[in-house]
């Protein structure tokens, strides 16, 4: 592996380019909804049809979707979506924990009054999408939001990239597990505990929080 991110650089931070959203995006939204389902072919002929464009992009974007622990090469028959067991999730999640901790503790002491404004945001919007129970692709894309923003807010490069690939990994495991109402209205209390202790400013108190959210949502994915 490289290490390489293709289109990292012609990406604004949201994942969008100024082209609109890019082909990475628009794949990566079709794994983390479940359209395309862990175990399927990622066939770059197919998606660039599927998707309007050419294959270059398409090449790439499976490239970075295989870097993001999303998607696995295999030997003849191209790359799949990544498959989560019973036991990867609880691995992923047990390293997540720890590294969401960390995450939330560092950005506690550098968050500012509009930084905390932006997560509130996110909140609220996972507030009004929770009657939406069919709206999973929007659900899986706000809770990444609000990780996304504290980890990058911690200004840990390699932090960042570590938890970006173990957040997406677990959005790959039980689809129905993340979007039952009952799991995403709990995850939401959980994520306004993290965002009260950013507010207070005090890095153990948003540590604790942050990893009890992870710790819950072990609970929540792995109790079946
Ligand atoms: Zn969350």
């Amino acid at each position: 592996m490289s290490g390489q991110r293709p289109e990292a650089e012609a990406e604004r931070g949201d994942g969008t380019s100024l082209l609109g959203p890019s082909v990475h995006r628009r794949i990566r939204q079709l794994v983390l909804s479940g359209e395309l389902a862990p175990g399927s072919r990622l066939s770059v002929p197919a998606l660039a049809t599927r998707l309007g464009v050419s294959r270059s992009p398409v090449r790439e974007a499976v490239q970075q979707l295989i870097y993001e622990g999303l998607a696995v090469s295999t030997p003849h028959a191209g790359a799949k979506v990544a498959a989560v067991d019973d036991e990867r999730i609880r691995e992923v999640l047990a390293v997540r924990a720890v590294l969401d901790g960390l995450a939330a503790a560092t950005a506690a002491t550098r968050l500012t009054e509009a930084d905390l404004d932006k997560l509130a945001a996110v909140i609220a919007a996972q507030e009004t999408n929770l009657d939406d129970a069919t709206d999973a692709a929007r659900d899986a894309q706000l809770d990444l939001e609000f990780h996304s923003f504290i980890r990058d807010a911690a200004g840990n490069r390699c932090l960042a990239d570590e938890l970006a690939r173990l957040e997406a990994q677990a959005h790959l495991y039980r689809g129905d597990l993340w979007c039952s109402a009952r799991n995403r209205r709990v995850a939401l209390r959980e994520h306004r505990r993290i965002l009260e202790a950013l507010e207070s400013g005090h890095p153990e108190s948003a540590r604790i929080a942050a990893e009890a959210h992870v710790h819950g949502l072990m609970t929540r994915l792995t109790r079946h």
